[in-house]
C-alpha cells in the first residue's frame, strides 16, 4: 500500500457567489463589475454616521432561488448581524452578514464523478455583503483601495466536510457554477471574482471518523486553482503526518505560478467577532406564500431536464450533458425540437455549426436571430439528401442568419441542391474511376479507405450536387464488380 492510500482526505468548501442584482445589498449603488475605482460609493457604502441601510429584496430572492435549487429548507425568520473586525477595505468596521439564521439550511448538490453519482451535502447558504478590494500591485510602497465592491450582495454556500478528493471538489464547483448561471442568480465569472472559493482540507487515517486538523486555503479564483491547491495540500499534510510532526491549523494562500500554497496566518481557534443583530435593519420574515411563488417561477433544473430528455430523445448521456451545460442552449434546443423529430440531428447542429457561429461572431443565443422554422426546413433538406451537410452548414446556415431567407429558396437561387439523378451520379462515378486507374487497383487489392477519395472526387466533379450517400453506394457496386 502506498503512503497516500493509508489516508483519506476530507474537504469542505465555502463558495462566495456575487448575486446578479443591479444594486448593492443595502443601498442603491450599482453592484456592477469594472467601473472606475471608487465611483459606486454612496455614504451608505462608506458607512457614514447617520446613514441607514435598507435590504435589497432582489438579493433575498436570489438566495432563496439558490436554496430551492439545492433542496435547502428556507428559513422563515431571518435577521442580519454585524460581524465586527477591522480591515482596510471594510469601511464600516463590521460586515453585515447572517449569523445564527442562514436563509437556506441543508440541501445538496449532485455531482457525477468517475465512481458514479455523489451527493455533496450543504450545511447552509447565507447572505452577506462583500468587502472592498485592496490592490497591492500598483505601487511598491502603497496599497490602493477600491470600495466599489464594498456592500455588493453575496451568498456564501458552505458544504459539510464530505468531499474526499480534489477531483470531486472540482466537479462540485463546476456544478455550482452551472447551477447559479442556470437560475440566473450569479454570472459565475471566476476571473472577475463573482465566484470565489475557500477550501478547508484535512486528512485522517482511513476508517477514522474524527476530523483531523484542517488548513484553509483562501480565495481560490479558478476551478483549476481549486483542484491544484487541494492536491498540493493533501500531499503536504500527508508528508507532515508521515514525518511525525503535527499539523498546524492555518490559513493559507495559493500561488498559481508554482501551484503551491503558503501560510498567511496561524488561525486562532475562536475568532471573537462580537456578532450582534444589526440594530439598523429590522428582522425579515419570509412567508410560505412568498417562497412558494418563487418556487413556481423557477425554471426546470439541469438534472430534471436531463432526466426528461433521456426519456424523450434517444440521445447519448454525453450529448445530454453537453446540451444541458448552458440554459440558453438547452432552451434553444427545447424550442427547436418542439418542431422537429430529428432530435439527434438538431443536437449535432447545436453542438456543431451553431456553437461555432456564436464563437466566431462572439455572440450569444439572445442575439442570434435564427428562425426556428428555417432551421427545421434546413434539417429536412439535409435529411432528404437534397442538400449536403457541409454545404448546409458552411453556406446555407450563414445565409439564413445573415440574409434571413428560407434555406430552400437560398439553395435554389445559388444552385446548391443535390439535384442529380442516380443515372447522372453514375456518370460522374464512371468518370472518376476512369481518371484513377491505379487507385482503383489499390482499392481492389484491399485499400478500402480509398472510397473516401473517390467520393470526394465525385463531389468535386459534380460541384456538390451528387448526394454523397448515393455516390458511395454506386462506387461500391462498381468497385466490387470484377
Ligand atoms: P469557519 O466559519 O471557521 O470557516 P466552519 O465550521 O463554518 O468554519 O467550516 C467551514 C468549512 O470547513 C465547512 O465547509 C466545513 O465543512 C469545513 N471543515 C470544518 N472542519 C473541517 C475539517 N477538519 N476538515 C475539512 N473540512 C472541514
Ligand atoms: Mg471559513
Amino acid at each position: 500500500m502506498g503512503i497516500a492510500e493509508k489516508y483519506e482526505a476530507v474537504i469542505g468548501l465555502e463558495i462566495h457567489a456575487q448575486l446578479a442584482t443591479q444594486s448593492k445589498l443595502f443601498c442603491g449603488d450599482a453592484a456592477s463589475f469594472g467601473a472606475a475605482p471608487n465611483t459606486h460609493i454612496s455614504p451608505i457604502t462608506m458607512g457614514h454616521p447617520g446613514t441607514l441601510p435598507k435590504t435589497n429584496s432582489k438579493a433575498i430572492e436570489c438566495a432563496i432561488k439558490l436554496g430551492l435549487a439545492c433542496g435547502s429548507r428556507i428559513e422563515n425568520n431571518n435577521f442580519f448581524a454585524r460581524k465586527n473586525y477591522f480591515y482596510p477595505d471594510l469601511p464600516k468596521g463590521y460586515q453585515i452578514t447572517q449569523h445564527t439564521t442562514p436563509i437556506c439550511v441543508g440541501g445538496a448538490i449532485h455531482i457525477k464523478s468517475k465512481e458514479g453519482e455523489k451527493i455533496i451535502e450543504l450545511n447552509r447558504i447565507h447572505l452577506e455583503e462583500d468587502a472592498g478590494k485592496s490592490i497591492h500591485d500598483l505601487s511598491d510602497t502603497d496599497t490602493y483601495i477600491d470600495l466599489n465592491r464594498a456592500g455588493t450582495p453575496l451568498v456564501e454556500m458552505v458544504t459539510e466536510p464530505c468531499i474526499h478528493s480534489a477531483e470531486d471538489a472540482f466537479l462540485f464547483v463546476t456544478e455550482v457554477r452551472r447551477l447559479v448561471r442556470w437560475i440566473g442568480v450569479c454570472d459565475g465569472n471566476m476571473e472577475e471574482g463573482s465566484l470565489r472559493c475557500d477550501a478547508n482540507i484535512s486528512i485522517r487515517l482511513k476508517g477514522e471518523t474524527k476530523l483531523g486538523t484542517r488548513v484553509e486555503v483562501k480565495n481560490l479564483n479558478s476551478i483549476r486553482n481549486i483542484k491544484k491547491a487541494i492536491e498540493f495540500e493533501i500531499d503536504r499534510l500527508i508528508q507532515i503526518t508521515e514525518s511525525g510532526a503535527a499539523i498546524l491549523q492555518q490559513t493559507r494562500s495559493f500561488d498559481a505560478n508554482s501551484d503551491t500554497t503558503f501560510s498567511i496566518r496561524d488561525k486562532e481557534d475562536a475568532n471573537d467577532y462580537r456578532y450582534f443583530p444589526d440594530p439598523d435593519l429590522a428582522p425579515f420574515q419570509l412567508t410560505d406564500k412568498y417562497i412558494n411563488d418563487i418556487q413556481s417561477a423557477m425554471p426546470i433544473l439541469p438534472n430534471a431536464l436531463k432526466k426528461s430528455w433521456k426519456e424523450t430523445y434517444a440521445l447519448s448521456d454525453y450529448d445530454i450533458d453537453q446540451l444541458c451545460e448552458h440554459k440558453e442552449e438547452a432552451d434553444f434546443y427545447t424550442i427547436w425540437t418542439r418542431q422537429t423529430t430529428h432530435y439527434k440531428a438538431a443536437a449535432n447542429w447545436v453542438m456543431g455549426p451553431i456553437r461555432e457561429y456564436l464563437n466566431e461572431t462572439g455572440t450569444n443565443y439572445e442575439q442570434l436571430a435564427l428562425s426556428i422554422p428555417y432551421l427545421v426546413e434546413l434539417l429536412e433538406l439535409v435529411d432528404s439528401h437534397q442538400l449536403n451537410f457541409s454545404v448546409a452548414s458552411g453556406k446555407v446556415f450563414k445565409a439564413i442568419i445573415q440574409e434571413a431567407q428560407s434555406p430552400k429558396e437560398y439553395a435554389i437561387k445559388n444552385n446548391l441542391l443535390q439535384t442529380l439523378s442516380n443515372d447522372e451520379i453514375e456518370k460522374w462515378v464512371n468518370q472518376v474511376l476512369m481518371n484513377h486507374p491505379e487507385k482503383v487497383n489499390e482499392y481492389k487489392k484491399g485499400k478500402k479507405g480509398l472510397i473516401g477519395l473517390f467520393a470526394g472526387e465525385v463531389k468535386k466533379l459534380s460541384q456538390g450536387k451528387a448526394d454523397p450517400k448515393v455516390a458511395i453506394q454506386i462506387l461500391e457496386i462498381k468497385l466490387n464488380q470484377s
